[in-house]
């Protein structure tokens, strides 16, 4: 079983990525907030202790989360691995993720990060401005407005939410990615940390995804000659 980790700080593209990577190995993306609501939604046992911490307001602590996806990892598409985006986020749910696949005999095959410098995340995360007329967005680099300041569709002013403006996002970057870090460390001390450069175009980030992958000994189905029946 494939156990790849996607790591990246929010606006490196890992949400691009991880769906790119999922068809390219046949595996699936596992997301803790989509394993949440359809634990709850399915009304399971685990679902229904995750839904206590929910509906309070808290976070669902570690061991539940950790139960959680071992669930996941037990039905049939998982079989040949898969791919985690958004977990673990601490040190801490690192140790415990370690500790349970060890008890099933697996591992993490590769924790791969999505490389970006912080500056470069703030300009990202902080392109944003939404027209005041209908909510349309845009962004400064991606998606321009024709006329800087000016909706396309309905001529209205643009202007940034507090939440989008670069002071608030570096803020909340410095929080989110020293997390970040005690997980690369984590890694990286296992031995199974990849980086790839964040800052080039998708397909050449992609690229090196798979390069790195082969390189830890993970093939996907373009690697492995399966479709060619060798
Ligand atoms: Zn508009």
């Amino acid at each position: 079983m494939n156990v790849v980790v996607l790591l990246g700080a929010p606006g490196a593209g890992k949400g691009t990525q991880a769906p790119l990577l999922a068809a390219r190995l046949e595996i699936p993306v596992v997301a803790t907030g989509d394993l949440f609501r359809a634990a709850v939604r399915e009304g399971t046992p685990l679902g229904l202790e995750a839904r206590r911490f929910m509906d309070a307001g808290r976070l669902v602590p570690d061991e539940i989360t950790v139960r959680l996806l071992l669930e996941r990892l037990a039905r049939p598409d998982a079989a040949d691995g898969v791919i985690l985006d958004g977990f673990p986020r601490t040190a801490i749910q690192a140790a415990a993720l370690d500790a349970a696949l060890t008890a099933r005999g697996a591992g993490v095959g590769a924790a791969v990060l999505v490389d970006v410098p912080g500056e470069e995340l703030v300009r990202r995360m902080s392109g944003r401005w939404i027209c005041r007329a209908n909510g349309h967005p845009y962004h400064e680099v991606s998606s321009p407005p024709r006329v800087a300041g000016v909706c396309d569709l309905d001529g209205s002013e643009l202007y940034q939410r507090a939440d989008d403006q670069p002071d608030t996002i570096r803020t909340r970057m410095d929080q989110q990615l020293g997390s970040l870090r005690e997980v690369i460390d984590h890694y990286r001390a296992a031995g199974c940390l990849r980086s790839v450069d964040g800052l080039q175009a998708i397909d050449r980030v992609a690229a090196d995804i798979d390069a790195q992958l082969t390189a830890a000994g993970i093939r996907g189905a373009a690697g492995s000659g399966r479709a060619a029946g060798a």
